[in-house]
């Protein structure tokens, strides 16, 4: 079976770029501005031999009206869709009471989600991810999407070993 991954997480922490790293493609598309993938995308990726599924959604902004009804619709669409659910946060920006509602969000939809941690570059990643300890996830990992870093090791505690 093809695992599905799914990334969520509000606006700009990251989604697409990650996406692209994972997928190798220009599929997704990353904008400097929040909020361009409305709706889910999927795309195929492997690692080691071992193939996924990723999904890429518009994001959550934990206060879902108007337009960000229909995304956020979206998003937890793909968390009902998927194995394995990242909850990405923008280490730059640090904890924000969005970064907060969308993690009660997940918690009521049930589904186990992993934290990540995006943008760790040019700090001390311990120091970036400590902001989010208070979210209290169990697991918990450290990239920079646009470095294409952290991803690799990630994916290898994700996914099934043959
Ligand atoms: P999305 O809205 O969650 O899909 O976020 P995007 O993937 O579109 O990225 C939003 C912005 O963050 C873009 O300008 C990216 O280049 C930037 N970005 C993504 N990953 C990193 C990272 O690891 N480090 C830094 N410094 N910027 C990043
Ligand atoms: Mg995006």
């Amino acid at each position: 079976m093809t695992p599905v991954i799914a990334l969520v997480g509000r606006p700009n922490v990251g989604k697409s770029t990650l996406f692209n790293q994972m997928t190798r493609s220009r599929d997704a598309l990353v904008a400097d501005f929040p909020g361009l993938t409305r709706d889910r995308k999927y795309g195929e990726g492997t690692y080691e031999g071992q193939r996924f599924i990723v999904i890429d959604t518009g994001g959550l902004t934990g206060d879902e009206q108007g337009l960000d009804a229909e995304m956020a619709r979206q998003s937890l669409q793909a968390v009902e869709e998927a194995d394995i659910v990242l909850f990405m946060v923008d280490g730059r920006a640090g904890l924000t009471a969005g970064d907060e509602l969308i993690a009660d969000q997940l918690r009521r939809s049930g589904k186990q989600a992993h934290l990540v941690v995006n943008k760790t570059d040019g700090q001390d990643p311990d120091i970036a991810a400590s902001d989010f300890y208070s979210l209290g996830f169990d697991s918990t990992f450290l990239i920079a999407a646009s470095h294409n870093r952290g991803i690799r090791s990630m994916l290898e505690l994700l996914l099934p070993s043959e």
